[in-house]
């Protein structure tokens, strides 16, 4: 029987996103690959969130094994290279996938034997058939497939189970997206078709899994037109219909809220609540990002549309953007007072990202304000964490006294506390109320962390001088993102 390894990078002593101990969430392409893989294999896998791959001396942690399949994100790039190079040492077979690897395979096959872009579900067998045949390719492009592929195969959570005991599991019940705001990758590597997987569907693998904590995967579960939205309504009827109770969560959009019917059957069905990109209470900043979802609503109903949501006794998760263009001083105190005004249960926020191959990334390398341009090694820094770009609008200072002003006012001494006693006032007395309220307090305990580390890294940055070396001056050539 061959033997494959399946790894999740992550650089050791980051605290980001997948630090929230709550919704830790297994890596799901991992298992898709599990799942998909034909014929007499025997898998294991190291997710580097839990345990390492390869330590401090650059020794791999585990017994050779035939293929290596790892998949990275951009900020995991570099660990991924690392780890590629260390397997390579030793006569392992490497395959890359991954957003990063979808969006710079000439930069990833440097590093690996082989590079995975797109999805896999169409042609996954033909790697596997290729690489036991020896005449693996260097580079495979899945595509963006229908979903309605993945009728036929659900993802092996169960071997990701039994390696970590993972409480929360993801699940796809969508793809792609229309809109194309500036920071956003998930139209560059998913697509601007929107992709639905019919809602029976998704039903099915619903009830085939055990696992009570379901993620939804995708960035808007419930659409961007009547179609969809009419699909995610009949989505969650038909979870209270079967029976399917779920402790769930997932991304979605404002207009949401506009949709009583629709918030009625999430409540039901096990909803926690929602996050929501919420990204500035500027309307113009969100012009500049694109952000026409939320334009279209504008940022004076705001408040009307949390309330419609809190009235189903649904936690709001909102999510927005520090340093983005246009955004100054004033920025932090004016989302800080937005937040508590509104009764946000969570806040959680990115620095603004150019990730790489966005629109943003173009303005601001073409404005030659980034300032982290060594790649790979540099990629690490594109993880909303950081920041990478010179400020228009403040300094250095006044952004890290600003972020500090956030810390302070709603997360640092009893402001946790003082917030989760405003959620259980707002949506206590709703079926499960307390239930999502609580479950605000301890994402908002984990996001403390995070917001910790951001600040440390803001305070590095300021102490290191690198904000101000203009890398656009320097005779060195760097690879374009
Ligand atoms: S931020 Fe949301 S709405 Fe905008 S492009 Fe990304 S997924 Fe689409």
């Amino acid at each position: 029987m061959k033997k494959m390894m399946l790894i999740n990078p992550h650089p050791p002593g980051r605290h980001g996103e997948e630090s929230i101990s709550v919704i830790v969430q297994m890596p799901l392409n991992l298992a898709y690959i599990a799942a998909l893989t034909p014929g007499n294999w025997e898998f294991d896998i190291i997710d580097e969130n839990i345990e390492l791959a390869m330590d401090e001396n650059g020794e791999l942690t585990f017994d050779n094994v035939d293929l290596v399949c790892i998949t990275s994100v951009t900020y995991q790039s570099p660990r991924a290279y690392k780890i590629a190079e260390a397997c390579k040492k030793r006569s392992m077979t490497v395959i890359l996938g991954g957003v990063h690897a979808t969006t710079h395979s000439e930069e990833a096959i440097n590093y690996v034997d082989c590079v995975f872009k797109g999805e896999a579900e169409e042609i996954w067998h033909e790697v596997i058939a290729d690489f036991e045949n020896n005449r693996l390719k260097k580079i495979y492009d899945g595509g963006l497939p229908d979903l309605s592929i993945l009728k036929n195969v659900y993802p092996d959570r169960e071997l990701l189970r039994k390696k970590y005991d993972y409480k929360f599991a993801s699940i796809i019940t969508t793809k792609g997206c229309p809109n194309f705001c500036d920071f956003c990758s998930v139209p560059i590597y998913q697509g601007r078709k929107f992709r639905e997987r019919p809602f029976e569907d998704v039903l099915d693998e619903m009830e085939a899994t055990d696992y009570k904590g379901l993620m939804f995967a995708e960035d808007n579960f419930y659409g961007h037109g009547n179609r969809s939205n009419e699909r995610a309504r009949n989505l969650f009827k038909g979870m209270v219909e079967r029976g399917i109770k779920k402790d769930w969560l997932g991304f979605t959009a404002l207009n949401i809220s506009q949709d009583p019917v629709v918030l009625e059957y999430m409540a039901k069905s096990g909803n926690f609540g929602m996050l929501i990109g919420m990204e500035s209470t500027n309307e113009e900043v969100l012009k500049k990002m694109g952000k026409k979802v939320n334009l279209k609503l504008g940022t004076g109903s705001y408040k009307e549309c949390i309330g419609n949501i809190h009235k189903h006794g649904l936690v709001v998760w909102g999510s927005v953007v520090f340093g983005a263009d246009g955004d100054g001083k004033d920025s932090f105190k004016r989302m800080t007072d937005f937040i508590l005004d509104n009764n946000i249960d969570i806040m959680s926020f990115g620095i603004d990202c150019p990730f790489p191959k966005t629109q943003l990334y173009k303005r601001l390398d073409g404005e030659q304000r980034i300032f982290r341009k060594n790649y790979p090694a540099d990629w690490h820094y594109f993880d909303s964490g950081h920041l990478v770009h010179r400020l228009v609008d403040m300094s250095l200072t006044d952004f890290i006294e600003g972020m500090h002003y956030v810390y302070d006012n709603l997360y640092g001494g009893d402001n946790l506390r003082l917030r989760f006693r405003n959620s259980l006032r707002t949506v206590g007395s709703t079926l499960n109320g307390k239930r999502n309220a609580m479950f605000a307090f301890r994402v908002g305990g984990d996001w403390d962390n995070v917001f910790k580390q951001a600040l440390d890294n803001l305070e590095k940055l300021n102490d290191s001088g690198d904000y101000s070396v203009d890398h656009y001056k320097k005779d060195t050539a760097f690879i374009s993102a």
